[in-house]
């Protein structure tokens, strides 16, 4: 192939690839070939995908040259009691950690037997917060006070931008001369990330082009959104779906699906997550919500790095009679069924198991009834773990279910 020649040569870059193919499946092919000569390694498992780089190219990738396949579990029935999501839900779960489908699959089980969750939805909104420069520190106080008066023109200008997304909040901080604009949007079923920063950006020109003062846009994101970091912020404002779930799990339902005591439970919950992590310094007090956030976001197309905010959450348990009470707090967690990696085939099927693929009747009640199915999947997989924990089997089952021979 020529352009394979061209790229071994340094006459081509593999981003001109597209342009010079005319075609993004074919320049994948390129890419790969050109990698496999060059690194001297076969390639044929990447490239062997239903993807079609047409559809993607310019939308979720760049110098694409395959798939990486990733296992996918179910766990379930989860009986879920939420405002939007109601009835039983088999819970799509892409994962390589041995014990984890399982794990959850167990907890749905506890949970479903017991009533089902009750989940709520408590806020709703995706952040952007752009940083403005003043001169001085009165001159940022003024800033701050146009704003407040001027929010039509502030809304108006970020709204013109988006059918979906609607400006709910401005959130102001100031540390001395600087200011951020913590823009908050409701977003329909989008997570709404690219919509808020395209919105927050016409608000910001709105803000160059009429404040009489001096302000300048430093950085359209000034890091109080907060995107793909841990904060406190996040904790305690919310962002994306702000979501509760809990349930009561029977005595019985825990000593023979769970095999553990409820007092048991609750006991590793209280000194696992809450002192153990008050110690750490951790800024969540949960045992494991990343590992299911991550496999639900990965199978239904969510951005992976926004599992580092949405997987912060506390973890709460008290003993109800002889009954355990157990709930989930998800602050920050941010979900879409529309727009990213939501559309892809596998993504798409995936969401459509669970009823909520692409935009709902009316828009934004996919999202909120995929937020409480992730919350009650989060409750399941969680207390399940801490019920191994006070079982005294989590070594156990890691070691029937992970270590099925080590390969590589
Ligand atoms: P998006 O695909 O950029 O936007 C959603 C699109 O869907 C909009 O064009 C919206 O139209 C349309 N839409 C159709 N039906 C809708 C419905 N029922 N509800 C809501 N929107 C509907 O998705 P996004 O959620 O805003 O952004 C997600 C992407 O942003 C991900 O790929 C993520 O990786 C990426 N991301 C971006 C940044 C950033 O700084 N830009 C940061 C983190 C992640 P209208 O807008 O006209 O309503």
């Amino acid at each position: 192939m020529e352009v394979v020649r061209k790229l071994e040569r340094g006459e081509l870059s593999f981003s001109r690839l597209e342009e010079e193919l005319g075609n993004a499946n074919l320049a994948a092919v390129a890419r790969r070939l050109f990698l496999e000569k060059t690194l001297r390694v076969n390639l044929s498992s990447i490239a062997s995908t239903i993807l079609d780089f047409e559809e993607l190219y310019g939308r979720n990738i760049e110098n694409p040259i395959g798939a990486v396949q990733i296992p996918l579990g179910v766990a379930g029935p989860l009986r879920v009691n939420g405002d939007y999501a109601r009835g039983d839900f088999y819970i799509p779960l892409a994962t390589t950690e041995g014990a984890l489908v399982a794990g959850v699959n167990r907890g749905c089980k506890a949970v479903t037997l017991s009533g089902g969750a009750r989940v709520k939805v408590l806020r709703d909104g995706m952040a952007r917060a752009p940083l403005l420069w003043t001169p001085s520190v009165e001159e940022a106080a003024r800033l701050v006070e146009w704003v407040k008066g001027n929010l039509d023109g502030v809304r108006e200008a970020a709204e013109s931008t988006t059918r979906h997304g609607r400006l709910v909040d401005v959130q102001v901080f100031q540390v001395g001369n600087l200011v951020w604009l913590r823009f908050v949007y409701s977003t329909g079923d989008a997570m709404g990330m690219n919509m808020a920063t395209i919105a927050s950006e016409a608000a910001c020109d709105y803000i160059a082009r009429n404040y009489p003062g001096e302000a300048r846009c430093v950085a359209l994101s000034g890091n109080m959104c907060v995107d793909k970091k841990p904060s406190c912020l996040n904790k305690l404002l919310g962002r994306g779906k702000y979501v509760v779930a809990e349930a009561v799990i029977r005595r019985d339902v825990a000593e023979s699906v769970l095999k553990a005591r409820p007092e048991d439970i609750h006991y590793v919950n209280v000194a696992k997550n809450l002192l153990g992590s008050a110690a750490a310094g951790s800024l969540s007090f949960n045992a494991h919500y990343a590992n299911i956030i991550a496999a639900i976001f990965i199978a239904t197309g969510q951005d992976v790095a926004q599992v580092v905010e949405s997987s912060m959450g506390y973890t709460w348990t008290e003993l109800r009679g002889g009954d355990l009470y157990v709930s989930v707090t998800l602050p920050s967690l941010e979900v879409g069924t529309v727009g990213g990696g939501t559309w892809l085939p596998t993504q798409r099927e995936a969401l459509a198991m669970l009823g909520v693929a692409g935009g709902g009747d009316p828009p934004g009640v996919n999202a909120l009834k995929f937020a409480e199915i992730v919350a009650a999947a989060v409750l399941a997989g969680e207390l399940n773990l801490l019920a191994a924990l006070a079982a005294g089997h989590l070594a156990r089952a890691h070691k029937a279910l992970g270590r099925g021979g080590v390969k590589g």
